[in-house]
């Protein structure tokens, strides 16, 4: 569950962190375009981000077509956009608190995919005050996606957003479900509805670019202590990936490191290929009569 009463100062932490991200967001937002890179934008957002007095909450996720989660680009990406559709998923943190959005880019020209995803979005916003259900959050967000003749994702969810925790209770699902779980005043969780051509169960693929500490532990390897020192000091719980470590031979660290259980990977999670999917993700503070929408574009 994430924590109902944090003080003012904390909350500050988590608007600042919402302010950097509305920024950074936009304007990776605005460099994806044919024949750039990858790297390029993901380097540049994490760059920007550190600039403007946050941290990266986790690599920013690049996502292109049936991807809808996960993918970041490997050190020596030489990836380009093409005439795709690219969902952009970034976090900022400021001494672990957290913000996470996402957007979608088309250049693929399905750009009733991504305004199903943008809507549904707007329309759990609305249904959002103390005392809401996840479920009616989640059945606005159906709604919407039905209306459009797409499916939901419905194996992703909404989650909390808890101090060095990128995903803690309440889950807001992507669909009309009974759980009986109700937000309350203060509680700061991220909504993030996927719309699909697919079926709205994604899957894991082969690429695995994003790691996380799964435990503290020691190992004989000297990269893979090196990389376990700046895994617990710098990213403790949080995603980080292959790219973020200074260890020479950071890949054959990882392994070490996960054939120990010390630190666990994320696998990206996709439909089908030949599939689209689309994302919209803002973080918010649940208020009385509403929320706050800390990731809201300035
Ligand atoms: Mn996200
Ligand atoms: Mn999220």
């Amino acid at each position: 569950m994430t924590d109902v009463d944090l003080d003012d100062e904390e909350y500050e932490k988590h608007r600042e962190a919402g302010e950097i991200l509305a920024e950074v967001r936009d304007e990776a937002a605005e460099m994806v375009d044919v024949g750039v890179s990858h790297l390029e934008v993901a380097e540049w957002a994490e760059d920007r981000i550190r600039e403007l007095g946050g941290k990266p909450a986790f690599p920013v996720n690049i996502s292109i077509d049936h991807e809808a989660a996960h993918a970041t680009p490997s050190v020596d990406d030489d990836s380009t956009f093409g005439e795709e559709m690219i969902n952009l998923d970034i976090g900022v943190h400021i001494d672990g608190w957290l913000a996470d959005t996402a957007v979608t880019v088309d250049l693929s020209g399905n750009d009733d995919l991504a305004a199903a995803s943008a809507e549904a979005l707007d329309a759990a916003l609305e249904t959002v005050e103390a005392g809401v259900d996840t479920g009616e959050i989640g059945a606005a967000i159906e709604g919407v996606i039905d209306g459009y003749g797409f499916n939901p994702v419905v194996n992703l969810t909404g989650h909390g957003l808890g101090h060095w925790e990128q995903h803690t209770a309440p889950n807001i699902p992507n669909r009309s479900i009974s759980q009986s779980t109700t937000l309350e005043t203060g509680q700061v969780v991220a909504i993030e509805p996927f719309a699909t051509t697919g079926t709205g169960k994604v899957h894991e693929g082969n690429d695995e670019e994003i790691f996380a500490l799964e435990r503290e532990g020691s190992v004989r390897n000297r990269q893979a202590r090196q990389a376990l020192d700046q895994i617990s000091e710098e990213f403790k719980t949080l995603p980080f990936a292959t790219r973020w470590l200074d260890t020479s031979r950071a890949s054959m660290a990882l392994r070490r490191l996960k054939q120990q259980d010390i630190v666990h990977g994320y696998p990206v999670l996709q439909e089908e290929e030949g599939e689209l999917v689309s994302q919209k993700e803002h973080t918010i503070i649940v208020t009385e009569d509403g929320c706050e929408v800390t990731t809201r574009s300035r």
